[in-house]
Formats: C-alpha cells, sequence, structure tokens
C-alpha cells in the first residue's frame, strides 16, 4: 500500500488539490487493498475522486456505471483537462466513434470508462469485456448513484439489478458503489442487489457545512422579494417553484428586470431543455428557474443559491434540492420562502388524494416541512434529525443561530408534556396531547376517559402555540421521537425520561419577530480589490471556457480563483502550489493566468478605476507589435503567449479604443456578416453568436467584431 505522502503528491498531482476531503483518503486505501466498497456521502461529499485517484493508480481499466449521459460527458470532460485518460461510450456516438474507443481501450491508453447499464450488460459489449479483462485487465466496477438498484430510492433503473451479473462474471474485480441516499432501506438494499461482499461502508454525515440555511416568510409583494435576494447575490442561483406556470412567469419577470434567466420544466421540448441547461452550466445566464425535473444530473459545481419559492414536498427533497448549493464546498446559500396560502393550496390537493394511506404520509411531511420552516431550533438540528443524525446545534450558519430568536427555560412545561405523554401511553399525536394538556372536553378525550388523567387541564396557561412550540422543539433536540407511519404518534425516548426525573433542563427558542433582512459584510477596500481581480480571472475563463466549448468550472473551480485572487502568485512555481493546480492545469493554463494577475498587479489604483479605458501593460506590448505589422501568431510566438491571449488583448484594445487595424485581422465580407448577427442577437456570448452564423466563421473574427460593435 502506498505511503500517506504518496497518496497525497498523487492527489496533488492528478487533480491539483492539498488534502482529502473527510473520509476520501480511508476509502482510497481500501480500494487499491481491492476491497468492495459502498460510499454514503452527501452531494458535494467529493464521491468521485473515491474510485477516480484508485483507478490512476491501479492496473488496467476502471469501468464506471452511470446512469445519465449528461453527467458522464461532464465527468469525462472534467477528467480529460487534468490530463488523465477518461472515456464514455453511449448512444450519442456514431459506430466509428465507438470503435475507435474501444480500440484506445484495448491499447492501454485509458484508465476510466464511462458506460451506461444496459449497454455494459448487452450481449454486444460483453464479450469486448472479457477480451479487456484478459489483455489489460479490470481493475474495478464503480457503480454511481448506485440507490438506482432499489425500489426503495427515489430514482429506480431496473436495468441496474443486472449489475449483479459483473459479479458472476467477473469474481475477482473488486465493486466500489456510490450513492447520496441517506435511508438504511436503500443501503441494505444496494448490498444485496449488487452482491457486494463483506463490503467496507463508508457514512459520511449529512451535514452540508458550507450552505447557509434560512426561512424568509414570504411577503405579500413576493416577486419583489425575490428579486430583491437575487440582487444580493452574485454567481449561478437556482429558483425552485411548484407549478410550470410560475416558472414562467417568473423567468420571463427576472429577464425583463436584468437578470439573465431561463425557464426549466417538463412542458419544454428536449431540445429546449438540453438548451437552457448548457446555457446554465456554461454561465451564458445566471439564473435557472425550475420545477423539481431540474437538478438530477446536473453537476455544476459553483451554484451559489438556491432559493424555494414554494414549499418543497418534503424535508427529504428539500434537503436534496437545497443541497445543489455549493458542491465545489465553497460558501452557498439557501432560502425558503414560507408562505400559509402555499400550505392551505397543498393541504386541498392532498384531501384528493383517493388513497387514505398516501394522504396520510403526504400529511406528515407537509407537517415536517411546516416545522421546519417555522422551527426556532438551528436549522440543521432540524435537517439532520430528520435523517437520524444527531447534531447538537449552534452550527453558526443559520438564520437561526446567527439570529436567535431569545430562549426561555420551559423544563416545567416540558416535564408536563411529557408526562402527559406517558399518561396517554404513547398513543397519541401532538394535537391530541395538546387537548389534553388544555383540557378540552372533546369527544374522543371523554371517549378514552383522559379527563381523569392528572395531567388532564394543567396546561390551561398556555395557549395551543405554545405548546405546539414546545412540541416541536422537543422533537427538533431529540428529546421526544414520533412515529413515521403517517400517524406521527409521540413516543418517548432516553432524554425524556432524563427530563422527567428533572435531570435535564429545556430550552425553547421563543418565535418572535422574524430577523430585519441579512445585510452582507461591509466591503474594506482590500475586500473590494480581491473582488475585482476575481472578477478578471472569472472572465477570464469564461473565455476559455468558451474557446474549447466547455463549462468554465472544468478549468478552475471558484475556489482555486478565489485562491489566485488573495494570494496573487508571481511565479509558475508559486502557481503550482495552488490547491487545484494539478499539473496539467499548470502546463496548460498557468501563463495565462499569471499574465493577468501580473497584468492587475501593475496597475496603478487610479488605472484600476479606469480599467474600463485604459489598456493594461500586457495588452500595450501587444499593440506595439501589432503596430509593427506583425501577425497574431507573430506576436504570440514572439511573446511566447497563447494565440487565444493576443486575440483577446486586441478584443479588449479595440474596445478600449485603442488604434488595433481590424481590416488586417478579419476580411471585410466577413465584418459585415458578423455584425448583421450582432445587430439581430444583440451582446451574446460566442458560442451563440457562432451557432447563429451556422458555424462558419472563427471565435477569433468573432470577439473582434464584438469588440468593435460593443464600443460604438
Ligand atoms: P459528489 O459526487 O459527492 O456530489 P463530486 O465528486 O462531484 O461530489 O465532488 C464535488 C466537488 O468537490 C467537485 O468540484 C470536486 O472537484 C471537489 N473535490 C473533490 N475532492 C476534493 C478535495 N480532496 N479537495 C478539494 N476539492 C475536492
Ligand atoms: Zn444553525
Amino acid at each position: 500500500m502506498p505511503q500517506l505522502s504518496s497518496l497525497e503528491s498523487a492527489l496533488k498531482h492528478y487533480f491539483g488539490y492539498d488534502s482529502f476531503r473527510p473520509g476520501q483518503q480511508h476509502i482510497v486505501e481500501q480500494a487499491l487493498q481491492n476491497r468492495d466498497l459502498l460510499v454514503v456521502m452527501p452531494t458535494g461529499g467529493g464521491k468521485s475522486l473515491c474510485f477516480q485517484l484508485p483507478a490512476l493508480l491501479k492496473k488496467g481499466l476502471t469501468v464506471v456505471v452511470s446512469p445519465l449521459i449528461a453527467l458522464m460527458q461532464d465527468q469525462v470532460q472534467a477528467l480529460q483537462d487534468n490530463g488523465i485518460g477518461a472515456t464514455f461510450i453511449n448512444s450519442s456516438l456514431s459506430g466509428y466513434q465507438v470503435r475507435s474507443r474501444e480500440q484506445a481501450i484495448l491499447s492501454g491508453k485509458v484508465k476510466l470508462l464511462y458506460i451506461a447499464p444496459e449497454r455494459l450488460l448487452s450481449e454486444k459489449f460483453l464479450p469486448l469485456l472479457n477480451l479487456i479483462h484478459h489483455q489489460i485487465g479490470i481493475s474495478a466496477f464503480a457503480i454511481d448513484e448506485a440507490h438506482c438498484v432499489s425500489e426503495w430510492g427515489h430514482d429506480f433503473r431496473p436495468e441496474y439489478r443486472q449489475l449483479k451479473q459483473l459479479r458472476q462474471r467477473f469474481s475477482g474485480v473488486p465493486t466500489i458503489a456510490l450513492t447520496a441516499t441517506a435511508t438504511d432501506r436503500v443501503r441494505q438494499d444496494i448490498i444485496q442487489q449488487l452482491g457486494l461482499i463483506q463490503p467496507s461502508i463508508h457514512l459520511a454525515s449529512f451535514n452540508r457545512q458550507n450552505l447557509f440555511y434560512e426561512v424568509q416568510p414570504k411577503q405579500k409583494q413576493s416577486y419583489q422579494q425575490l428579486l430583491q435576494l437575487i440582487r444580493q447575490q452574485s454567481g449561478s442561483g437556482i429558483i425552485y417553484c411548484l407549478s410550470r406556470r410560475r416558472v414562467d412567469e417568473i423567468a420571463f419577470k427576472l429577464k425583463n428586470d436584468g437578470i439573465p434567466a431561463l425557464p426549466y420544466h417538463a412542458g419544454l421540448s428536449d431540445r429546449d431543455r438540453t438548451d437552457h441547461q448548457t446555457r446554465f452550466i456554461r454561465d451564458d445566464v445566471q439564473v435557472m428557474v425550475a420545477t423539481i425535473a431540474f437538478g438530477m444530473g446536473i453537476n455544476k459545481p459553483d451554484v451559489r443559491f438556491v432559493i424555494h419559492y414554494d414549499l418543497p414536498r418534503n424535508l427529504e427533497s428539500y434537503y436534496q434540492e437545497s443541497g445543489r448549493a455549493g458542491r465545489d464546498g465553497e460558501s452557498a446559500k439557501c432560502t425558503l420562502f414560507l408562505n400559509y396560502g402555499d400550505i392551505k393550496t397543498i393541504e386541498y390537493l392532498i384531501s384528493q388524494k383517493p388513497d387514505p394511506q398516501e394522504q396520510r404520509i403526504a400529511k406528515q411531511q407537509l407537517r415536517q416541512v411546516i416545522d421546519y420552516a417555522e422551527g426556532t431550533d438551528c436549522r440543521r438540528t432540524i435537517q439532520l434529525a430528520y435523517f437520524g443524525e444527531r447534531f447538537t446545534g449552534g452550527c453558526n450558519n443559520c438564520d437561526n443561530c446567527c439570529y436567535p430568536k431569545p430562549t426561555q427555560d420551559w423544563t416545567i412545561e416540558a416535564m408536563k408534556f411529557l408526562s402527559c405523554v406517558a399518561r396517554c401511553k404513547e398513543r397519541f399525536g401532538m394535537s391530541y396531547i395538546i387537548d389534553v394538556l388544555r383540557g378540552a372536553k372533546n369527544q374522543k378525550i371523554l371517549q378514552n376517559g383522559h379527563q381523569n388523567l392528572s395531567t388532564y387541564g394543567i396546561g390551561k396557561d398556555r395557549s395551543v402555540d405554545d405548546w405546539r412550540m414546545l412540541g416541536r422543539s422537543l422533537l427538533h433536540q431529540g428529546l421526544l421521537a414520533q412515529t413515521s407511519d403517517g400517524y406521527s404518534v409521540l413516543k418517548l425516548n432516553a432524554f425524556s425520561w432524563e427530563v422527567m426525573r428533572r435531570q435535564r433542563s429545556v430550552f425553547v427558542a421563543m418565535t418572535a419577530t422574524t430577523p430585519a433582512s441579512t445585510t452582507e459584510s461591509q466591503d474594506t477596500s482590500a475586500v473590494a480589490e480581491i473582488e475585482l481581480l476575481f472578477q478578471r480571472l472569472r472572465n477570464l475563463r469564461k473565455q476559455l471556457a468558451d474557446e474549447q466549448s466547455v463549462p468554465p468550472y472544468v478549468i478552475f473551480a471558484d475556489s482555486t480563483l478565489k485562491l489566485m485572487a488573495t494570494q496573487q502568485p508571481k511565479t509558475l512555481t508559486e502557481f503550482a502550489q495552488l490547491s487545484g493546480v494539478g499539473s496539467h492545469k499548470l502546463a496548460r493554463y498557468g501563463a495565462e493566468f499569471l499574465a493577468e494577475i501580473q497584468a492587475y498587479c501593475q496597475e496603478s489604483p487610479v488605472q484600476k478605476e479606469v480599467s474600463n479605458t485604459l489598456p493594461t501593460e500586457t495588452e500595450r506590448l501587444t499593440l506595439q507589435l501589432h503596430q509593427q505589422g506583425l501577425s497574431i501568431e507573430e506576436i504570440a510566438q514572439q511573446r511566447n503567449l497563447r494565440r487565444t491571449t493576443i486575440v483577446r488583448h486586441l478584443a479588449d484594445l479595440l474596445e478600449k479604443n485603442q488604434p488595433v487595424d481590424l481590416n488586417c485581422l478579419v476580411p471585410l465580407p466577413h465584418q459585415e456578416k458578423i455584425r448583421q448577427a450582432l445587430q439581430i442577437l444583440g451582446d451574446k456570448p460566442l458560442s451563440q453568436i457562432r451557432d447563429y452564423l451556422g458555424g462558419e466563421y472563427l471565435y477569433d473574427e468573432i470577439r473582434l467584431v464584438r469588440s468593435v460593435w460593443r464600443r460604438e
């Protein structure tokens, strides 16, 4: 087994990361020992690395089973951008492409193959798999989204059931199953259905520390409230709504208010959906307004906010949907709008369900969502309790922790409440217990003879709402339990008894007036400086991404750009130290980003302010050579920079009204055509303009003409 230090240096070499995320190293070590593994990590936990790094360190090919084509392409793209031999085979490829990829695999050039289960197990593919096994070896099967084998999961796919065959055919090859599902039932199913042999099970905490959770009462002017919230954010965001109609309406309004937004729901054509998704992933639009149809298979790591404009269906969906924010580990914000009118609508919809059992479960789930939204405890405590994880609170990253409502000692009331649960023999739900406490004279109580209990009527001094708040808080704090069969029967646990024996005090946060809306941290000038550079690096990243038609995050993560902006490396060696810079990316992008940082540092403060109008130092050098009559290639060669960098300089120079001669860069007829397109489309990303023109013009040409057009 490799030494600790060698694993870490492999991590740096291939992926550019300085350290493992929690759990990763241990999993990698066990994968290297060829053990079967079940990895359960929340979204953004870093599951992929758990099979990717072993794949690179072991002999042979690792076969990755993945259900979604979009997901495959993303992952392969990211790996290739790190210089890693990865490929996928799926229905989007021509027969010729498939054969050439198969050849590449047999020649040993590929370390990771992504493939859908039905193709992997097809009569056509199995012989090839055998051949691979004999010629170069199969180092592991990695089953991504493994919950798809389970009918109990939220995304059952019958093809996944066939994967057990792999066990029989390739008995010596270890299997790694990965999922973000939180329930125990599904985990057991995965182990059984995939035939894992004495798997080592890794269960990460479901606490997503980088996410800020908050709940806002939905105001009358809810659209204005939404707009204001979005304007406070930077970066990409998702707005979830319940209906298609609302999605369309909000997307339309946002666009009118100057926020680049697109709708996404099942009513759009496949083509539009794919197109909207791609434009979101590539940062061409900032906001996606969507029904829950959006999200599965979206791997965008740099979503900075998720807003639920309407109530989610249940707490698990809320956790998963809001969890699409901040996969990259950078901070992100999750906001839930709470509106009592919405609750009424959902209650009505539930009452229309024909099956009483379904109704009961839906009601309980709605109750849990409301409890979360109205809850005064740490939001994490409430969420994690739902997954059976105990969290003591005080996360400092949710509204209830950051703007706490005042707490009061309610030990005596809690003792009354819990005793009442005990006296009623743990057979009733919260409303009933409160009725007994408040001495209600309803039919059910009289039938049960509960008017004779010692706890009957001892809680008259408190309102129903008070008792409900206490009951909820006891549940959230884990001092009381509740059945999950749809009936929500209250049950006592060991902590309840401690309270009743006075061994434990109970504090309850009071629902006070809602906190004033959070004002973001004050901008000091140093922060503003860093932010400015960060924005410039983002622009550079976007340009490079567009040139290659890849999402910007594939080039560098936000966190890496932030490190560049704060540390401002001056040499390639310094640059290589940054987390997120592996050897391949260093060689590919290092010089370009360094040049941008240097250019920024050399500008005087005054220049920075007018940097929109004055050329930078490096641009000036390019301009000089251009004026001497050198072609773009010659300038690139002489300055030892990439061609695209020079084009960017020239484009920026044009925008800054500097004497660049467009006519010797772009033929006149081309200029005219591109101008016409711009006239019609407006200021759009290069890829869109190029598509519009039928792909006949070079990106460089379009960029240069667009700059002049902008200036004019
Ligand atoms: P999951 O599949 O569990 O949702 P991913 O494998 O997509 O998560 O990883 C989420 C993000 O975290 C990706 O952007 C990935 O590059 C990043 N990441 C993974 N491992 C590390 C690490 N050790 N250090 C820094 N970033 C990491
Ligand atoms: Zn908290």
